[in-house]
This record gives C-alpha cells, structure tokens and sequence, in this order.
C-alpha cells in the first residue's frame, strides 16, 4: 500500500519506538532507497539520512558519516525492514531502526508476516493500521535497549545460545508491545499479535527464533531457553505437513494437532531434538533434554490460536447458501477451500517468502544476529582485531 503519510505527521511506528528506546533513534525508510538502481546509490541515499537526524540528535558533534564505517553491514542498511541495531556513531550511542517498508504499513500486512499466513484464511485483524504500526514500532524500540553480542568473557555465543537469547530478546520486544497495546485500552490487538506468532508455526519459512507465541503468557520472556527454539522447530515440521488440512479440514487438522499432543512420543524428531543435558557418569552415556513439554505448549498455544484466528471463518466459509432456513454446508469445494488466492494451499505457504529470499534472511541473520552492546562490541574488536565489521542485532521483526 503506498504510504502517503507526509514526513511531519506522526508517524504511530515511530512514536511506538521512540516511547521505549533509551537512546536516540534514526530511522532508515527503506521506501527512500527503493527506486536508486543499484546498491551503492541506495547506501548514498541512507547515508544523507542518517546524516541529516544525526545532525538533529547531536548539533554540536562531527556529522561527517560514513556508512561502511559503522558497525552495520552495508546489507542490512539498505534490507527492508522492520529491524533495529544499536551502534556507536562519532562517539555518541543511537539506534539505527528501519522501517517497515510501503508493502507493509497496513494490518493485514502486518498479520500476514507475523503468522505466515494468508489474510482470507483468518477472521479480520482487530484495531487500525496505525495500531499495528505502532506495535510493531515499541517491539523495535525495545532492541534498542537489549544487551549485547558478547558474555562477559567476551567469546561469541554457540550457534544454539544465540538462537535462546534471540528468542528471549522477541519475546521481551513482543512483551512490551503487547503491555503498550494493553495500556491503550487495545487488548483485541495484543491477543491477535500473540495468536499470529502461535499461528507461525504451520509456516516453516517463519524462523524459530522468533516463536514467541509459545512464551508470552506462558513464561517470562527471559526464561526462554533453547529448548523452545528446538519445540519451535520440531512444531513446524510437523505442522507444516499438514498445511492442505489447515486451509481447507478445519477438522482433520484439529484432530492431527490434538493426537500429536495427547501422544508426543509419534512425532518425527522429538527424541532427538533436545540435545544433550548431560553424561552419565557411571555408563558415558549422553543424557537428552526432553523438550515433550515445550512442544506440547507450543502445540497447545498453536491450536488455540487456530481456532480463534481461523476455524470460525474456515466454518463460515462452507455455508454456501440457506435454503429454507437451512444452511447448506459444502465438503472439500475445491475451490473456494482448496486454495489461497488462485493458488494451493502449500504454494502460498512456501511462496511466503521465496526459498532463496529466505535462506539470504538467514545468511544475514548468522551474520548479524549477535549483538548490540557497543561497549563489549568495541572492546571485543580491540583485544580481537580480526573480528571486524562488528556484529550487530538482526534486522527483522
Ligand atoms: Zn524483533
């Protein structure tokens, strides 16, 4: 949708993120850049903006800015958005957060990218664009004030802790958007937000990172461990199996995720996804985390999200028409059910984001999901010179 919105008005994106980061924030609107022709233009036209508000923010110091110097890769800077980094400029703290672009400044797009799944599945998203704009603006706001890449002996995270501390750094973003939405009186839309993350998981192209339907509500955002991104992933493969089902046998699929719950022991995977807890002393042996738990709440919190979300408009959908007073329910309409917008249910669903789209997201984010700290950050690059660009948050709601 274009965003007519003039650069004066406020914008509810905005004010959501300022209303939370602690620092100052610059934005980058990645509609700015989307018509220069190649990258380096786009970087020029980034530059000139973060230029022009670092001016703002800070009169007195050097503006002079240089934006492969920063501690962003140059990718991440001109990606779409929505994301957030904070970083060092001339000396002063400021978060770099970008916008979500024009494809994404309604509701329903918003939803759609939230619960990977297609708008005229699911009953209408409560509240108004400017709502979710703003909610998605605090959950932005938030990483700016999240710490950073480094522990404290300043060694990178493994692969699996980095994945926990996303996964507890959503959450905590998801948290307090969800409390702001609450405060102005929008409860329907804090709920909708929690659903579409629970909703997420039939979508196998949405990141297990960002699996926060199964915490918020559940646990404390910074309790998450990897055991609920690993829950995350093996809810994904299964669910995703069943994507024809979630469209058009409301029914089937609500059997299929029941069973799955009441006898976890079936599902593909489970035995092996909680990696290793400990030895056995006295036989060598590795002893598995169970993660049964944590699949079953994500299960659980999926389903529910379903029959909220979808089931009373895939019910509606099969009344074709009342005759008589009666109503004349339709089974398997090929095509009223069967497809999303012209095209088969597990089309869309892999046509969310195109394979290729989706493996470079996560090249970027192993790239860049470590980290905000500027202090750890720069003194982690000065005792390791080699560790240069440094490392930043990942760009993606
Ligand atoms: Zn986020």
């Amino acid at each position: 949708m274009p965003n007519n919105t003039p650069n004066s008005a406020p914008n509810p994106f905005e004010e959501g993120a300022k209303s939370v980061s602690n620092i100052p924030v610059i934005f980058i609107d990645p509609d700015d850049f989307k018509d220069d022709s190649n990258k380096e233009q786009k970087l020029h036209t980034v530059e000139k903006s973060i230029q022009t508000q670092f001016q703002k923010h800070f009169p007195d110091s050097d503006s002079n800015i240089n934006v492969n110097k920063l501690a962003l890769s140059t990718d991440s800077l001109v990606s779409s958005g929505p994301g957030a980094a904070a970083i060092t400029i001339n000396g002063q703290k400021v978060c770099v957060i970008t916008k979500p672009g024009a494809d994404m400044d309604t509701k329903e797009e918003v939803a759609e990218t939230l619960s990977g799944t297609p708008s005229n599945i699911r009953r209408e998203v409560p509240g108004t664009d400017a709502d979710w704009q703003r909610g998605a603006g605090v959950h932005e706001g938030v990483h700016c004030n999240q710490a950073g890449t480094y522990n404290l002996h300043k060694t990178i995270l493994s692969e699996e802790d980095m994945a926990a501390r996303t996964l507890r750094h959503e959450a905590e973003a998801d948290s307090v958007a969800l409390q702001d939405m609450e405060q102005r009186g929008k409860p329907e839309v804090a709920e909708a937000w929690k659903n579409y993350r629970s909703l997420g998981r039939v979508n196998e192209n949405l990141h297990p990172n960002h699996a926060t339907g199964a915490i918020l509500g559940n646990i404390e955002p910074g309790d998450a461990t990897t055991n609920h991104v690993n829950a995350a992933h093996v809810t994904t493969n299964l669910l995703s199996q069943h994507q024809d089902d979630f469209v058009n046998n409301p029914d089937q699929y609500i059997e299929t995720v029941e069973k799955a719950i009441a006898h976890p022991e079936n599902i593909e995977g489970i035995g092996e996804a909680g990696g290793i807890k400990d030895i056995d002393d006295a036989s060598g042996d590795a002893i598995m985390e169970d993660i049964t738990p944590e699949v079953k709440t994500a299960l659980q919190t999926h389903l529910d999200a379903y029959r909220q979300e979808v089931l009373p408009r895939a019910q509606a959908s099969k009344i074709e028409d009342i005759k008589g007073g009666q109503p004349e329910i339709i089974q398997g309409d090929i095509k009223d059910t069967m497809e999303i917008g012209g095209v088969k249910a597990s089309s869309f669903f892999n046509s969310h984001s195109d394979p290729g789209a989706a493996q470079q997201r996560l090249d970027q984010q192993a790239k860049l999901d470590v980290g905000v700290n500027n202090e750890a950050n720069l003194t982690a690059q000065n005792n390791q010179p080699s560790m240069a660009p440094a490392p930043v948050t990942p760009m993606t709601i």
